[in-house]
């Protein structure tokens, strides 16, 4: 444990600020403020044993120790350390918090919120602790734009239509505003050493440069390329969106950061802005949040809609070949395939992915979710389980059950050409425009192609039959 030279803060009061999934130095209100009020040590906690239990893909977790180790460069430029800790769980993040509490005779502890469930209780505990020390806890919602509960339908409920919520959000977000915080100023005194400790680095560092300003180059990147978002957001095989995601999960970015660059890229344009499609996904990402607030027995695994039908009876060897992009459906296994390769997939895959699997292979949607959260480097509890609620139906403004992509068809659509398929599934590269979406058995035979593993006919009729 290193000690700080306490002389060396002055008469300042002390705060300690838990970064958790908030990995900057920009438009953080936990920082900002306790900057404002006093002299600011930087903690971060890796709980271990936790990872585990919420199935953290090995990328994402090098992902993010990476974005600790860029936050600390950015923190010591402005003279503040920061000291990070591998602990088990979150009970002994808590505890950690309670000593260093102790040890820097910190007079506050601040944090932005984080929303699943049991986030929600370790902070809600450890604040109880703390304020019973005469500790000051200062809580900050820095994960999202408009904070929780800022929106409510007529009746004074939350909303479960994303429509009408983003209509909600729109209207609040022009009235109330919501500019990002500046970085804080320079502390005066030197940083001293600082604890730390060794970690992976399993992931892949040439897609996914880790922190802040890697992150902010990503977001300069995409904004020329915002204009096109609506036409190339569906092409697999385009980079058409900003693969914001992973910087957006750690929180190396905020999401007020992004919308903010949006409407200065609109030149102050409301109108544009406001109607503006990327806009409305980063109101997906705060939906799906809000709804995890509203509903938290989602975190324990419920469903959605209590009257949602729950048909998953199919053979776990379809599950096997799917999670190795071996399905015999060219366009799903590319998917999974890129996901496997990159720690990442694209969207319009990550739907049809999960139709395929639910609807079509009858696999319990929540195996899907936790083989995604197992491999993505964006996996964030909330966007995930939105996402494979609202693809099994079973969700919050969820598909309509009958809607069932067909992998045939959305490859035809999607990738007319078979770009992002030859790409992904070489063994298909010589195959023609025509015939790559769904070879023939004596093509398969010949590449080494696996056949079907479901006849998509007979299981879409059999979906609907049992889902209606
Ligand atoms: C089954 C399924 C699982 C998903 N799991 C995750 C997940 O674990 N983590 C995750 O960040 N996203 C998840 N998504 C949402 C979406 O697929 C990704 O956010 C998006 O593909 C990320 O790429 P991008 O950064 O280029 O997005 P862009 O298209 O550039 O969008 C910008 C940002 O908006 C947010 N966003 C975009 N689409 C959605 C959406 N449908 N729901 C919520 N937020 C959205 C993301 O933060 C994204 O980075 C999932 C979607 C589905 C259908």
């Amino acid at each position: 444990m290193v000690k700080p030279k306490i002389s060396g803060y002055m008469s300042k009061e002390i705060n300690l600020v838990w970064f958790r999934n908030d990995l900057r130095v920009g438009d953080n209100p936990a920082l900002f403020y306790a900057a404002e009020q006093g002299t600011v040590i930087g903690i971060y906690l890796e709980a271990v044993e936790q990872r585990k239990l919420h199935d953290d893909a090995a990328c994402k977790i090098g992902f993010i120790n990476d974005s600790v180790k860029e936050l600390r460069k950015e923190l010591n430029q402005l003279n503040i350390p920061l000291h990070s800790f591998k602990v088990e769980d979150y009970q002994q993040s808590a505890k950690k918090i309670e000593q260093l509490v102790k040890e820097y005779q910190a007079n506050g502890v601040f944090f932005n919120n984080e929303y699943p469930l049991n986030e929600k209780e370790r902070d809600e505990a450890l604040e109880k602790i703390l304020l019973k020390q005469g500790i000051s806890v200062n809580r900050y919602d820095g994960d999202l734009i408009i904070p929780p509960g800022s929106v409510s339908t007529g009746k004074g409920e939350p909303y479960k239509v994303f429509t009408p919520y983003k209509k909600a959000w729109i209207e609040h977000h022009k009235m109330q505003g919501a500019s990002p915080l500046p970085r804080p100023n320079k502390q005066s005194y030197k940083v001293d050493k600082q604890s730390d400790y060794d970690f992976s680095h399993e992931y892949r560092q040439d897609l996914w440069p880790a922190g802040e300003r890697a992150a902010q180059e990503r977001l300069k990147e995409f904004l020329p390329k915002a204009g096109y978002y609506k036409e190339r957001r569906d092409i697999p095989s385009v980079k058409g969106t900003s693969m914001l995601s992973p910087y957006l999960a750690a929180g190396s970015i905020s999401a007020r950061q992004c919308i903010e660059a949006l409407l200065d890229w609109h030149d102050g344009d409301e109108d544009a802005f406001y109607k503006d499609t990327w806009l409305s996904e980063i109101i997906w990402r705060e939906f799906y949040r809000q709804i995890i607030i509203d509903n938290p027995e989602i975190s324990k695994h419920k469903v959605f809609k209590s009257d949602a039908k729950e048909v998953w009876n199919g053979q776990q060897d379809l599950f096997e070949k799917w999670c190795q992009g071996k399905t015999g459906f060219p366009l799903i296994d590319a998917a999974m395939r890129q996901l496997l390769q990159t720690g990442w997939m694209h969207n319009r895959l990550r739907m049809n992915v999960a139709m395929f699997l639910n609807k079509l292979c009858l696999i319990d949607w929540r195996q899907g979710e936790d083989f995604f959260m197992r491999h993505l480097i964006d996996g964030d509890f909330a966007s995930n389980n939105g996402g494979w609620q609202w693809c099994s139906s079973t969700g919050a403004d969820g598909a309509p059950y009958f809607r069932i992509m067909s992998p045939i068809t959305q490859s035809q659509r999607f990738d007319p050409e078979g770009k992002f398929i030859r790409k992904l599934v070489p063994e298909l590269a010589s195959l023609s425009d025509k015939d790559i979406h769904f070879p023939s058995s004596e093509q398969r035979e010949e590449l080494g192609y696996p056949q079907p593993i479901i006849d998509y006919k007979e299981a879409r009729k059999r979906a609907l039959e049992l889902l209606s």
